[in-house]
């Protein structure tokens, strides 16, 4: 297997100016350029300049979006030899399932790192190995997994401190340092920040991502609010926030019918801006700004939840303005990137035939802080299956315990095989930011659980 390239093609993104000269900062998602009473031919003109001042920061000599080639040969090797696995590459070539040492694996059809996440890790080994003299920065995990975190830190690259307070101290970062942008990028603030510095930026965020920067533009341009199905606080929603203008965050389908409910009925506007206070634009009025109103969404969303969602707001625009007069008030573009819905829609077939095959419980892979595993752990437990989401192979036990993450957040240790003395089946993904060596080696564990305990009985 050949790590893909970081040379890729980007989507153009809007973007703001600020004057912003402190060295820690919350990455707001409060417009600071935007003012609430500007007409709409200011606001227009404002936008105009915002994605001009965003083109022309990724224009500098200083931005790079396309990696080194002349050390990108050795990189490509790097990656295969620390993320490749034998036993995956044997599942993939045996159909997807494999017996061994008294275990039945079925792996899901799409699982692992996606397109966008080895680009993201290229990118920044590539700028690890490009400024050797350089001292580097990221402004957050590159993706959500402790592996290629520690990479990294072995390469030397510093990460931006977190304070208490949700804010970031960008105090260690000097003229002639080296920023990196992680996967799901930074909030426009932030960028801002960096160019005004005097720093190389090494920008490896998502092309997906980047998308739906374009789409929360398109609203705004039209007159829309942005309503993301996503996490407010998620590093991707962020940085998607920092490019609207109007905006309020839903995490769920619940959340969805609170903002339906408030655009056909009205409400306890107060209690509804008390429930809604972290997730909305600064000088959000529900009564204003939930007139219209167009979707957008964090990549790594349930995308069913997203669609059903789509549908909800569809359908409250046109009992409220009728079908003709709706479409001015609702629109849609599909965020969701295929990485997610894919390996979504392959673990939605491996619990179709759970029971058919037999499988005891489904193991899912990733780091804990990510998105798109939490949202593959719940496919299954939904369906009532066993299921368990590890973020490395050491939260399986020895003592045949399992240490996981639920689908409420918590994490808990419990008994992992329930019936030792036959034969385990079992499931396996893993999230679009894990390496096929985590599966390995997770795999590994529960082979020799089961072959020392089957040796034990001899
Ligand atoms: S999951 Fe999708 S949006 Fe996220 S890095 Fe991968 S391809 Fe990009």
């Amino acid at each position: 297997m050949r790590f893909a390239s970081s040379a890729v093609v980007f989507m153009a993104v809007a973007s703001t100016v600020t004057a912003f000269q402190q060295t820690a900062f919350k990455p707001s998602r409060i417009s600071i350029v935007v003012q609430q009473s500007t007409s709409a031919t200011e606001a227009e003109e404002k936008r105009a300049t915002k994605k001009e001042e965003r083109l022309r920061m990724m224009k500098s000599d200083r931005f790079h979006r396309r990696g080194f080639k002349e050390v990108r040969e050795g990189v490509e090797s790097n990656m295969e030899d620390q993320f490749q696995s034998p036993i995956v590459n044997s599942l993939r070539t045996s159909n997807f399932v494999m017996d061994r040492d008294g275990v039945k694996v079925y792996l899901a059809k799409d699982f692992g790192f996606c397109w966008g996440v080895e680009r993201s890790i290229a990118l920044a080994y590539e700028a690890a190995e490009h400024f050797p003299d350089r001292k580097l920065h990221i402004t957050n995990e590159l993706i959500h997994n402790p592996e290629v975190n520690e990479n990294l830190k072995a390469k030397n690259v510093q990460f931006i401190e977190k304070l208490g307070d949700g804010t970031k101290n960008f105090a260690s970062v000097q003229d002639g340092d080296v920023v990196i942008l992680p996967a799901f990028g930074a909030s426009f603030e932030e960028m801002d920040y960096f160019d005004k510095k005097n720093v190389e930026i090494v920008d490896t965020t998502c092309p997906w991502v980047s998308k739906v920067w374009n789409t929360v533009d398109k609203h705004q341009k039209q007159g829309l609010t942005s309503v993301i199905h996503g996490k407010y606080a998620h590093e991707e929603t962020v940085a998607t926030t920092s490019f609207c203008e109007d905006f309020i965050c839903v995490k769920n389908f619940k959340e969805a019918e609170m903002v339906a409910n408030y655009i056909l009925n009205g409400g306890d506007k107060d209690a509804f801006m008390k429930h809604f206070e972290n997730a909305v634009s600064e000088g959000f009025d529900p009564d204003k700004h939930l007139e219209k109103v167009g979707l957008a969404n964090q990549t790594t969303m349930y995308k069913k939840e997203t669609r059903a969602i789509g549908q909800l707001f569809q359908k409250t625009m046109m009992k409220k303005f009728g079908p003709v007069k709706s479409k001015e008030h609702y629109m849609e573009f599909d965020t969701i990137c295929d990485a997610t819905q894919e390996r979504q829609d392959a673990i939605h077939d491996m619990v179709e035939s759970a029971q058919k095959d037999g499988l005891d419980f489904i193991l899912v892979i990733g780091g804990w802080d990510s998105s798109n595993t939490a949202h593959l752990l719940e496919i299954p437990v939904h369906a009532g299956i066993r299921a368990f989401h590890i973020n490395r192979a050491e939260c399986i036990g020895a003592d045949n315990t399992i240490t996981h993450r639920t689908v409420d957040g918590e994490i808990v240790t419990t008994q992992l095989l329930e019936d030792m003395d036959k034969e385990v089946v079992m499931g396996v993904t893993s999230g679009a930011s894990t390496p096929d060596a985590a599966v390995q080696d997770s795999l590994s564990q529960i082979f020799l659980l089961k072959k020392m305990y089957d040796e034990s009985k001899k």
